[in-house]
This record gives structure tokens, C-alpha cells and sequence, in this order.
């Protein structure tokens, strides 16, 4: 880096805090290197003697990196990642000195309480014990901040029993499966070089910033991400001004540090952009692996955390921060790729001829028709409610986008069985010399799709923003897997396999087009068309948990290995209670706000109204009725905040007693959220009258338009 102008070579720091491939080529011994690569692409088992040699090269190369201490980096079913720390250091010896030391038996196996991770069942309080397993499909990494250097480690966490507690374990699982079910099916078209196919991920990371100072006046915004108050300002996001946007100094600056941190980390931060909403912004990296993909979107989230503290702003991760402006959410992109390069979900020029291109094509379609309930369930998070079937941000029925051309190729299909030609793209011709003319592609975009064909990826469009990204593409991975399987145990069986393959692609494309949707996702009539079609339109976080654990869902899971029943059930009650737990927290910090902030502050405004009514009534008998009129109008508000507020309190205190579960859950969504809805509407009335110095806490327009 050139330090006094704060300009950085990226290629020179990319990647400069990993234990990556050529760290491990440089490092390792031959043998052993070798041994690794080939643990990791799935050939071999890892023995002591290996991670032994592993382990003391790693902690090595940390201690230059300055780590003291190493950490089983891994993701609890908490949203966040956890970690232990732990020094390099030996026990002192005779001399009173301690040495660094990191044994292969550390490096593979941690040993975490368990105990206080959500579980939903599966671990009974005698058995606490948890497992950390090493992935050494995703690099290790020396994360240096505060705590000084740690060497993190990515792990699996799993029960006594074996049973998953987190993201990773049934993520690897599904890529398995996925990888199994793939390779399996580009054997019957031929292919017998790719010895591998991994699930791809690029996931678009949206994320709004305010100033730091303001954000520790809301302590709505501190306790929940959210604003749980808050009136609409003059201006809104309604002149598109701030989509792509030069992107402002303070807000350049922040977005530069997160970039050095994160190439530094190997995270590929590529692409940055202002968003919609005034103050919202995306990041997205380049695709990885699906598992690599997982944990890098931990570190962006992490990061834009992190960074902004240091430069005096706080960056928002909610899927809702503000009411009535655009939301955040994660655009997933995924495709499978095989090791030597052949993406399945390339269509080529002409998609008509490519019979792999259609079979992999309406195998998803038809995955994606089973099984939207689970798609939909995957983008299932408190704050996700918000987004997902309001009036802006994806709805959420789960229909596919193919596209002009592709839906064309899908309607010969359907209709005659065969398909003929492939629409073309066009020259794009602007009408000006000096302007290059270009092909267009044959297939515009749509951007109201949650699911939409992108050239040659797939793009869910529906996860949160704080979300992690691990289960939209566990349920991806093992719904496509499904659909393979099925498909190639057809194939596998014909005799003539030209006329199976011809006769698979059209029934799938018949029997599951009520999937496919190239029109306005955001519109009314769609909600209409899609309950026509019977396609599920589940609007909330907990109508959409029970699919996680149908008989549909228990056979599919457990056929690929990828979930057991019980762990489905786990995470059936993990996910009903974090959905009461954190309306419980939402509605206390909405009680703890209006008692402590508002009603007091309103209190005080009505008696300097009062005072100055009756001082002018004293003084001269002047037209006082606008005075007098704002008080009557502002003591009614005061009373409707004051009973709806004891009707809240009321219903969170019968909520947090009750049992929890589904209709805990079902409790907090109806009735608590309803209260607060009812709270909030003459409070944010309020704030539109109360003199704005008297007003507790920063408005929306202070936030979100004074970064
Ligand atoms: P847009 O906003 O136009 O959709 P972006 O370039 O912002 O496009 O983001 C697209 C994301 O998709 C990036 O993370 C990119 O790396 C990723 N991507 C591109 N090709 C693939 C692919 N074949 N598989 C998975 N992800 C991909
Ligand atoms: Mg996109």
C-alpha cells in the first residue's frame, strides 16, 4: 500500500490473510500437499499424521501474520457465526517459558459447550456436548482487528450424537448430494472427463448506512436493527435519484476500507453500487463455491459492520430498517459447474438443440414447483416479513423467470413436443455513429421475479438481508438433486434413450409450467393468476416454517442425507422461537421507548402548549383557537398512545409466559404485532407535530438522508 494517499494495489493484497492454495503449495511438503488437495475434492480421509503437519505450518504462517490465538470459526443456527479463542501457547515449562503449539488434533476437532446454542431439542441439557469439525474445503484465515491476530478456522458444528446444530453441516451434505445426483447425469449424455460438479454462489449483499451519532439515539435501532417508530420525510426514494448515484466521499471512503479488508480476508468484493433507497448500498463478490460462498457472505456482513464503526457510521443489515422505504434482501446466484469448467446451466447459442441444457432446465422447473414451499421457507427470517408479499421486493410466491427465449424453447416443447429454433438476440442499434452497435442478448431482464434465469445462473431473489445464504442453497442443492435422481433413474432404465430423454424433457416442461412466470411479480393480478395456478402465496415467517418438516420434506431430506427427521424438527422449533423471541424483543423495546421517550417528551410539549394558551388567554383575548385546537388534537394522540401502549404491555407479558412453539409464535405475530402496529400509528402522527428540538431521537429524514 501506498500510505500516504491510501491508494492500494488489490491483486497485491488479495487473499494476503489466507492459508490458501498457494500458501499450502509454498509450505506444506509435497506429500502432504497432495494428500490435502485430494481430501479435499472428496477422495480420501484425513489422518492425524497429515492435519499434524497441516496444523504446524498453519500456526507458523498465523504467528507471522502476528495471531496469538486460534479460533473454531463456525455457524450456529444463532444468524451469526461463534468463536473460542484459544492462545498458541503451551502449558510454562521448568524455565517459566511457554512455546506455540498447534496439533493436528486441534486443528481438526474443537470441543465447544454446546449448551447454550439454539438446538431445539436435539441436545438434552445432560448431553452438552458439541463438536467442531475442520472444513478444509473453505481456506482458513487471520482475521486482525481489536482483538489483535486470530487464526480462524472454519468448522462444522455438530452434536454428541452427530446430529447438525448449524448452516455448514447440512450445506456440505447437499453439495454432495447435488454433486452425486450431476455427475450422474452428464454421464449419460457422455461426458466421462468431469469428475466433480459444485454448486456455485454469488450472493449480492444489500445493506443501508446512517451515521453512527444518530443510530445511538434510536434504541430502537440498537435493540432490534429496526425502526420501530419513525414518520415518513417530505422526501422518499420516489426521484430515483440514489440508484446508482455517485456514490458520496464519506460513504467512498467506507466502502474502500470494506474492500481492503475483505481481499485481504480472499473475499472477491467486486461489484458496489448505491441502491434504490436513499442511504441503502449493495456489494457483491464474484461467485465461489457454494460452501466458500456461505462463509465469505458471513465475513462481507461481519466486515460492513465492522468498518463502518471506524469511520463513524453504522451500517443496517435489516431487512426493514424503515417503514415505507425499499428494503434490503440477497440476491443469490447459483449455478453447478464442473471441475473442468462446463457450467450445466449454460444454454449456448442455440438452447433448442442442447438436450442436457433442457433436461437440467425443467428438472429445476419441476423442483422448484415441488418444492417452492421449502424456497419459500428458506427465505423465512423475522425481518424477511417485511419484504417478502408486501408492496415492493420480490412477492412471495416462488414462480421462475426463464426469459423470452427460454420460454419460447419451453412452449414448442409443450406443444409439439419438439423444439425447433431458438429466438436470437438482436443488434442494438442506439441511432448514433459513434456508439458501438452490439448484440443484445435474446432475453431482456425482469426484476420482479424471485426466481429468475440469468444467462446461465439462477437467481433467487428472495433471501433477507441479514439472512445467512446456507439454507436457500441447502434446499437448492437437494431439490435439484432430487429432480436429477429422478430423472436419470428414468434414463438409466430406457432402451432407447433419444426417445426417454425427448419424452422426460416435454413432461416436465408440461407437468410443471404453472411454475414458469415472465410477467410483473409485483402486481395484483399475479397474486390472483398464481392462486389460480395453485402456486403456494405464503406471507409469512410462520405459515412457511411447517413445510421445513411435511412428510415431503422428511423423505426428500433424508433420502440425499442431508437432514434427518429430528434435525428438521430441531429446526422447526429453533426458527418458531427466534420468531418469539425477537418480536418479544421488538415489542419491549417499542414499551421501553414510548414510556421512557416519547410520552414524557409529548408530556412536556402539551404543557409548553398548554403554558403559552393560557398565557395569551391572560394577557389579551386573541383568536387562541389553533392553539387550543393542536392541544386538543395532540392530548387525543397522547391518550391513544397511552392505552395502546398498557394493551401492549399486556399482550408481551402473556406472550413471554407462554409455552414455546408454534402458537407462541402464532401469538406474537397476531396479537403483539397487531399492538404494536397500534402503538406506533399515533406516535408517528405525533411526530409530525411535536416541535422537532423536543422530539426524543432522529427522524427518518435525519438517518436516511444525513450520512
Ligand atoms: P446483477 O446485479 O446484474 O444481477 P451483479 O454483477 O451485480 O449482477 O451480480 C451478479 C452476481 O452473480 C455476482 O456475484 C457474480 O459473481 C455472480 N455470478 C456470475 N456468474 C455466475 C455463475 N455462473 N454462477 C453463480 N454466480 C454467478
Ligand atoms: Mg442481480
Amino acid at each position: 500500500m501506498d500510505k500516504c494517499s491510501g491508494y492500494y494495489n488489490a491483486a497485491e493484497i488479495f487473499g494476503e490473510n489466507v492459508f490458501n492454495d498457494s500458501v499450502m503449495q509454498e509450505r506444506l511438503p509435497k506429500k502432504v500437499y497432495q494428500r490435502l488437495k485430494e481430501i479435499i475434492r472428496g477422495g480420501k480421509e484425513l489422518d492425524l499424521a497429515t492435519a499434524d503437519v497441516i496444523a504446524h505450518e498453519m500456526k507458523e504462517w498465523a504467528i507471522e501474520k502476528g495471531a496469538t490465538h486460534y479460533t473454531h470459526w463456525f455457524q450456529p443456527l444463532t444468524g451469526v457465526t461463534a468463536e473460542k479463542h484459544d492462545a498458541f501457547i503451551t502449558a510454562p515449562m521448568e524455565n517459566g517459558k511457554v512455546l506455540m503449539s498447534f496439533s493436528g488434533k486441534e486443528l481438526i476437532k474443537g470441543e465447544p459447550d454446546a449448551s447454550s446454542f439454539p438446538s431445539g431439542g436435539l441436545r438434552a441439557t445432560f448431553e452438552a456436548r458439541g463438536y467442531t469439525a475442520w472444513d478444509c474445503t473453505s481456506p482458513a484465515f487471520v482475521r486482525q482487528d481489536a482483538a489483535g491476530a486470530t487464526l480462524c478456522i472454519p468448522t462444522a458444528f455438530c452434536s454428541y450424537t452427530g446430529e447438525a446444530l448449524d448452516q455448514k453441516t447440512p450445506l456440505l451434505r447437499s453439495m454432495e448430494a447435488v454433486n452425486e445426483q450431476a455427475m450422474r447425469l452428464i454421464r449419460l449424455f457422455g461426458n466421462k472427463t468431469s469428475r466433480k460438479v459444485t454448486a456455485s454462489v454469488g450472493p449480492e449483499q444489500e445493506y443501508f448506512i446512517v451515521d453512527r451519532e444518530k443510530y445511538l439515539k434510536r434504541k430502537d435501532l440498537i435493540f432490534t436493527g429496526r425502526t420501530l417508530f419513525g414518520a415518513m420525510p417530505p422526501k422518499g426514494q420516489e426521484m430515483d435519484d440514489h440508484y446508482f448515484g455517485t456514490i458520496r466521499e464519506r460513504i467512498a471512503a467506507y466502502m474502500r476500507d470494506v474492500n481492503v479488508e475483505l481481499w485481504r480476508l480472499g473475499v472477491s468484493a467486486k461489484t458496489q453500487h448505491n441502491e434504490v433507497a436513499p442511504a441503502q448500498h449493495e456489494l457483491a463478490p464474484i461467485y465461489a463455491s457454494a460452501n466458500v460462498a456461505v462463509d465469505h457472505n458471513q465475513l462481507v456482513m461481519e466486515t460492513l459492520k465492522k468498518v463502518a464503526g471506524r469511520h463513524g457510521l453504522q451500517c443496517l443489515l435489516h431487512e426493514k430498517p424503515f417503514a415505507g422505504v425499499n428494503g434490503s434482501g440477497k440476491h443469490n446466484n447459483w449455478s453447478i459447474t464442473t471441475d473442468d469448467g462446463i457450467n450445466l446451466l449454460d444454454p449456448g447459442v442455440t438452447p433448442h438443440e442442447n438436450f442436457q441444457f433442457l433436461l437440467v432446465l425443467t428438472c429445476i422447473l419441476k423442483a422448484v414447483d415441488i418444492h417452492a414451499d421449502l424456497l419459500r421457507e428458506a427465505a423465512a427470517d423475522v425481518g424477511n416479513d417485511h419484504r417478502l408479499g408486501a408492496n415492493e421486493a420480490p412477492p412471495a410466491i416462488i414462480s421462475v423467470y426463464l426469459g423470452e427465449q427460454l420460454e419460447d424453447v419451453i412452449k414448442q416443447l409443450i406443444s409439439t413436443g419438439e423444439a425447433t429454433h431458438s429466438i436470437s438476440g438482436s443488434k442494438l442499434e442506439t441511432g448514433v455513429k459513434t456508439l458501438p452497435d452490439f448484440m443484445k442478448d435474446a432475453t431482456d431482464r425482469n426484476r420482479t421475479s424471485p426466481f429468475a434465469f440469468t444467462g446461465n445462473k439462477f437467481e433467487f431473489r428472495m433471501i433477507g438481508s441479514q439472512d445467512s445464504i446456507a439454507q436457500a442453497n441447502i434446499v437448492l442443492n437437494t431439490i435439484v438433486a432430487e429432480a436429477f435422481s429422478e430423472a436419470c433413474d428414468v434414463l438409466e432404465n430406457s432402451s432407447d434413450f433419444e426417445q426417454a430423454l425427448h419424452d422426460l424433457i416435454k413432461k416436465n416442461a408440461t407437468d410443471h409450467r404453472r411454475i414458469v412466470f415472465n410477467g410483473n411479480g409485483y402486481s395484483e393480478e399475479w397474486v390472483e393468476e398464481a392462486l389460480r395456478r395453485g402456486l403456494p402465496n405464503i406471507t409469512s415467517m410462520v405459515d412457511a416454517i411447517p413445510s421445513l418438516n411435511t412428510e415431503k420434506s422428511v423423505r426428500l431430506f433424508e433420502k440425499f442425507g442431508v437432514f434427518t427427521r429430528a434435525e428438521l424438527n430441531s429446526r422447526v422449533e429453533v426458527e418458531y422461537e427466534t420468531y418469539a423471541k425477537k418480536i418479544n424483543i421488538e415489542a419491549r423495546s417499542m414499551i421501553d421507548i414510548a414510556g421512557k421517550q416519547i410520552i414524557p417528551s409529548v408530556i412536556k410539549y402539551t404543557t409548553v402548549l398548554a403554558n403559552s394558551v393560557a398565557a395569551v388567554q391572560s394577557v389579551c383575548d386573541a383568536d387562541i383557537s389553533v392553539q387550543q385546537g393542536l392541544l386538543s388534537e395532540v392530548s387525543a394522540l397522547l391518550a391513544e398512545t397511552k392505552s395502546a401502549l398498557s394493551k401492549l404491555e399486556k399482550l408481551a407479558g402473556q406472550g413471554i409466559v407462554m409455552e414455546e412453539g408454534r402458537e407462541q409464535a402464532v401469538f406474537y405475530r397476531d396479537k403483539v404485532m397487531s399492538a404494536m402496529a397500534e402503538l406506533r400509528s399515533p406516535v408517528d402522527k405525533l411526530e409530525m407535530i411535536v416541535d422537532k428540538d423536543m422530539w426524543p431521537m432522529p427522524s427518518y429524514g435525519d438517518l436516511i438522508f444525513e450520512v
